[in-house]
């Protein structure tokens, strides 16, 4: 155990108050979260025109942060079968936030899952609320070791991961990375969230009180196209959307590209197989692992 949690802790060097973090974040993960969570809505209720505020508010949100995947995006991580290592300021057009955004996944095949605080936080129903899932063996091992009776964190196999998230989707809810500074700057945590009851997303809600231009996710880096022909105008895709970026004005489809997230939800429900998802240009890079890759080696 000690071995374990030295190894997680080691990826600060000297930055100790980092690995302290660190370690605060996972061991007391749902307290830490619901304590965030009451902090930003009473701050956002009482006092939003405090401007101090905003800045400590937008250094936040620099240090931690979400990127959409879209469910491809996801897959292809899930599946990942050797380690992944792209750090540096290149990666900041893909997670556009001055701090965090190294793309570092080692030991991939090690999976793990556990009880999403962001839902123990809101309510959620006990079914959604393993959905948590860690990419990457020394993040994951720990989780399974260090947190496994405090938040039911199990290890589990690439194909339950699959399983995981294209249930979630399936549902409606979204998928996101998630980046800290205090985890070592890197991504590794995916799960699957809906506005109701994701402190991350509700976040954001919070913070434009303070500052409209605030985000705590970064879209997922696509645009929406719409084969006219084979719409049969069922609604489907405006309905699953969460940002109200497909509309029908005057019964005609229509999209609000600013507000599209590039989730893909509405493509994987939409009923005449009349969406596909192409690279907004813009918009930040999708994290796709092949994608990014290529970029790399070119
Ligand atoms: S239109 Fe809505 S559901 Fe479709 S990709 Fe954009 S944000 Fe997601
Ligand atoms: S879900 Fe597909 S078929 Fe239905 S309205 Fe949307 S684009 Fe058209």
């Amino acid at each position: 155990m000690l071995r374990l949690t030295g190894k997680l802790l080691r990826k600060h060097g000297w930055r100790l108050d980092r690995a302290a973090h660190n370690y605060i974040y996972f061991v007391y993960y749902y307290p830490y979260v619901r304590t965030l969570y009451h902090l930003l809505r009473v701050l956002a209720a009482r006092f939003a025109w405090l401007r101090p505020l905003r800045t400590i508010i937008r250094m936040a949100f620099d240090r931690y942060h979400a990127k959409f995947l879209s469910g491809s995006d996801a897959r292809k991580i899930l599946t990942l079968d050797e380690d992944v290592r792209i750090v540096g300021e290149r990666n900041r057009d893909i997670v556009p936030y001055r701090y965090a955004h190294s793309v570092i996944f080692n030991n991939p095949g090690y999976i793990a899952v556990m009880d999403c605080p962001c839902k123990k936080t809101l309510g959620a129903t006990v079914d959604t609320l393993s959905s948590c899932i860690c990419v990457g063996e020394t993040t994951a091992r720990f989780w399974v070791e260090r947190l496994g009776k405090k938040y039911n964190a199990r290890r589990i196999s690439r194909e339950e991961a699959l399983s995981i998230v294209n249930r979630f989707r399936g549902m409606g809810y979204v998928t996101q990375a998630f980046f800290k500074v205090a985890t070592g700057g890197s991504t590794g945590v995916i799960c699957n969230c809906h506005p109701d009851t994701c402190v991350s997303l509700k976040a954001t809600v919070f913070a434009r009180r303070f500052d409209p231009g605030l985000s705590m996710a970064a879209d997922a880096g696509y645009a929406v196209h719409r084969d006219s022909a084979r719409c049969k105008h069922c609604g489907a895709c405006a309905a699953v959307c969460h940002f109200g970026a497909i509309r029908f004005v005057d019964g005609e489809w229509s999209l609000d590209r600013e507000r599209c997230a590039g989730c893909g939800l509405c493509e994987e429900h939409c009923t005449g197989n009349a969406i596909s998802l192409i690279i907004d240009p813009g918009k930040p890079l999708p994290l796709d692992i092949d994608l990014i890759r290529g970029r790399q080696a070119g």
